[in-house]
């Protein structure tokens, strides 16, 4: 079980650090001086002047992407025209839980033939980079939360037992915003212990006051998608593609 978080950036950047660091024997100094003050102007003083602030050592400063990265992530052609489900801002990380699918060579080779026959009679699909099950609604977190989020889901999962999963029908699935339409494979055994799983993870998700996942889900395994609403054009060559993955 993995959770996975994407597009981060810190808060707390500390840029000009280098200058103050060329600064902070000056200032040392210059506090030599203040020792006299009234203790409430003195920790003022120090309070409005950033020249007293130690510099965050390097390693930290490179930790996260600047504002620069932020910009190109905006740009939806440089992610195959998919569009944010929420806007990136610094301190977010997208997180959902997922199990991690492994396919072995066989199921490629269904899966390209799956997607030719789709490419020839309806819209051009593009192959999951990686497939996973997806136990939870894609929420947003503060970075601080990460750790005792991560911590009340290990809590929560430690006692569950390993079962065995699979997943046999086509479905297609479209997100809330009607943006992007998926073709995936619907699980048909292991539902119930799948269930189970959600029930723990929402119990972290509600502690969170995130959103649970959904009422009845359809657990599945993503295999490609598209751009758009395709739900209707996509049903209709369900039909033909269940044949084919039944020969
Ligand atoms: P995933 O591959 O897990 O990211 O799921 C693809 C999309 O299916 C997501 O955008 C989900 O919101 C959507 N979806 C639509 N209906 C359901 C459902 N009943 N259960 C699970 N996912 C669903």
């Amino acid at each position: 079980m993995l959770v996975g978080y994407s597009s981060s950036s810190e808060e707390d950047g500390e840029p000009g650090s280098e200058a103050r660091s060329r600064n902070s024997r000056r200032s040392v100094e210059e506090d030599e001086g203040s020792r006299d003050l009234p203790a409430k102007k003195k920790a003022r003083t120090e309070e409005l002047d950033p020249k007293t602030r130690l510099p965050l050592p390097g390693c930290l400063l490179s930790m996260f992407p600047d504002d620069d990265d932020e910009t190109l992530t905006e740009d939806s052609s440089l992610h195959g025209g998919r569009i944010r489900s929420f806007k990136h801002e610094r301190g977010n990380w997208a997180t959902y839980v997922y199990l991690p699918y492994h396919p072995e060579e066989e199921f490629e080779e269904l899966l390209e033939e799956l997607l030719s026959t789709l490419g020839a009679h309806g819209p051009i699909l593009t192959q999951q980079e990686e497939f996973h099950l997806s136990l939870s609604q894609t929420v947003v977190l503060r970075h601080h939360w990460i750790q005792p989020f991560t911590q009340s889901l290990q809590s929560g999962l430690s006692q569950c037992r390993r079962f065995a999963c699979s997943a046999a029908t086509l479905k297609v699935y479209c997100n809330a915003e009607r943006t992007r339409t998926f073709l995936g494979m619907e699980v048909s055994t292991g539902h119930a212990q799948l269930l189970d799983l959600v029930r723990v993870i929402d119990k972290t998700m509600t502690e969170f006051q995130l959103d649970t996942f959904y009422k009845e889900p359809s657990f599945h395994v993503s295999l490609a998608w598209c751009v758009g609403d395709q739900t209707e054009k996509m049903k209709e060559l369900l039909q033909e593609l269940q044949v084919l993955r039944c020969c």
